[in-house]
């Protein structure tokens, strides 16, 4: 039963009070004020993946002008930061909102019908004290894109025969002791490279880590503080300077993103040399920091100060290129036949994609299966009405196009009250060819790619990738279009509404 304090049925039910939930919020509030919403997040704490994750070194690989929001500078000093920082960032934004009392904590959502005669959905949620039933016009799913039970190990021969420890970064041990001991991160991603470094260093200092990959990455240094952002705060004031370096690394990442794609041959051997640089004369770099891949076919990852590159120069760390052939009692056997001793064995080996936190949906009794709906305009599936869902971007900080996502999605709300709508559908043509929704080459994309919702090979149905797109599409551009059907199961509304054109034109929206 809805407690007391929450409306029934809700304008909005937000699943999910991370960065994407916590921020729905806030366009709630300052662009539709009138609406009634609440926030069912699964765990005891806000922040998503910034609480979830808590290895060492925790931090983003985006800058936090581009991470952070739109309406909230992000005031550290830090354009890199670690995760507590952006912990406190995402709080102090859910306080100024007043969404603290908003959020019910503890409710894990497990199911969620429409039901078309009433244009309602129902939200099933398990909490401790059992369950729970909420009504809502609208889902908003922050849900984030990976399964927070479990991260992603392979199976490794052997495993069961290592007498050290065996460590995910998804469920870091509170008190593991790595001090002194030897430590191998298997993995090549944003985690691993983050890991080595921050295991080297400080009182907790391993006495010697290894990034066991199979496949190298692009890395690259980046200054983790950002003297231009710092400059133009001191100028222009903390909200003006935000608004500046915000655009100005929007442009820089567009444009880097842009010409890598272009000219990938130029982009390898630009980073080479910064590589070769960076690290110790005579060093590998082809083996272990060239991939056989193209720039920004997976997500590059960025080394804040080149921390990677000095723990290896300084010997407490090293790169080893090779395939595991099996866990042994005392280590890993790679196929050259080399052993690489270990204590500790940390498998950053990736996440589990999941979308819409692996809720089940029905449609009018109806299951809804992904991989037969697509996308329109990022943000709501096919045949599916009232839904919102919130992918940010994978080449750039997610929450820049989340932000839009949330721009658009209050003015089709607005839109929608204008004319009296309950409830609307996007409709795909069902002849239009579609491929996978996300067009990344990463391991953990590619594992779910069948149980994902498609994307159309046109506006509004292909999911575009740059910044300057999405504020056509998403900010600027008209509400409504053709793929949409609006209904209504209410008198108030006229049995035939004409639009005026000016009602579909860009409406400004606060934020
Ligand atoms: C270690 C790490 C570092 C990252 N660094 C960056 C970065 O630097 N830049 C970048 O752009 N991206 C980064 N990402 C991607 C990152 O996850 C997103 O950018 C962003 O934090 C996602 O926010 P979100 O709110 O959409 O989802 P999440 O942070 O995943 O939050 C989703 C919330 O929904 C809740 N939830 C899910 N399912 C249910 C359910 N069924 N019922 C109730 N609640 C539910 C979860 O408990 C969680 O609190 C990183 C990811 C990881 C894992």
């Amino acid at each position: 039963m809805p407690s007391a304090t929450t409306v029934d049925p809700l304008d909005v039910l937000i699943i999910g009070a991370g960065i994407s939930g916590i921020g729905a919020g806030h366009y709630l509030r300052a662009n539709c004020p009138g609406k009634s919403f609440a926030i069912l997040e699964g765990r005891a704490a806000s922040g998503g993946t910034w609480d979830l994750f808590r290895y060492p070194g925790i931090r983003s690989d985006s800058d936090l002008h581009t991470f952070g929001y739109d309406f909230k500078p992000w005031r550290d000093k830090d354009a890199i930061a670690d995760g507590a920082k952006i912990l406190d960032y995402l709080r102090e934004a859910a306080t100024a909102d007043g969404l603290d009392e908003l959020i019910h904590f503890n409710h894990n959502v497990i199911g969620a019908s429409w039901d078309s005669a009433e244009a309602l959905w129902t939200v099933d949620a398990e909490t401790p004290d059992g369950p729970r039933t909420f009504r809502a016009r609208w889902i908003f799913a922050g849900t984030g894109y990976y399964n927070y039970d479990e991260g992603y190990t392979p199976d490794f021969p052997g495993r069961e025969d290592f007498t050290g420890t065996i460590v995910h970064p998804q469920h870091w041990p509170e008190d593991l002791d790595h001090a002194g001991k030897k430590v191998v991160v298997v993995g090549s991603g944003a985690t691993a490279v983050t890991l080595v470094p921050a295991m080297t260093t400080g009182p907790q200092a391993a006495a010697h880590v290894t990034m066991l990959q199979r496949t190298p990455t692009f890395v690259t240094a980046l200054p983790r503080e950002d003297k231009i952002a710092q400059a133009l705060r001191r100028t222009f004031g903390e909200e003006r300077g935000y608004q500046l370096t915000r655009r100005k690394n929007i442009a820089v990442q567009h444009w880097t993103w842009r010409l890598a794609r272009r000219f990938p041959g130029q982009t390898r051997a630009l980073l080479r040399k910064a590589q070769v640089r960076a690290l110790p004369e005579g060093y590998d770099v082809d083996k272990h920091f060239n991939p056989p891949y193209d720039p920004w076919d997976q997500r590059l990852c960025v080394v804040p100060d080149g921390d990677l590159f000095r723990a290896i120069r300084s010997g407490r760390a090293d790169v080893v290129t090779d395939h595991i052939e099996t866990f042994t009692p005392r280590g890993i056997r790679l196929t050259s036949g080399e052993e690489l001793e270990a204590d500790i064995i940390i498998t950053a080996t990736g996440l589990n994609l999941r979308l819409i936190g692996g809720i089940p949906l029905t449609v009018d009794g109806a299951a809804v299966h992904f991989p037969e709906t697509v996308a329109y305009r990022g943000l709501m599936l096919s045949g599916v009405p009232n839904l919102a869902l919130s992918v940010g971007y994978t080449n750039a900080s997610w929450t820049l196009k989340v932000g839009l996502l949330c721009e658009y999605f209050t003015r089709l709300l607005r839109h929608m009250d204008t004319y009296g709508y309950d409830a609307v559908t996007p409709e795909a043509d069902p002849t239009m060819p579609t491929r996978p929704l996300l067009d990344f080459a990463a391991g953990y994309i590619q594992r779910s790619i069948d149980d994902l919702p498609r994307q159309g090979d046109h506006d509004p149905w292909a999911t575009t990738t740059g910044f300057p797109d999405d504020v056509r599409l998403l900010r600027n551009g008209p509400v409504n279009d053709a793929c949409l059907r609006f209904s209504s199961v209410h008198d108030t509304a006229p049995a035939t509404i004409t639009e005026p054109a000016t009602l579909t034109e860009p409406v400004e929206v606060a934020s």
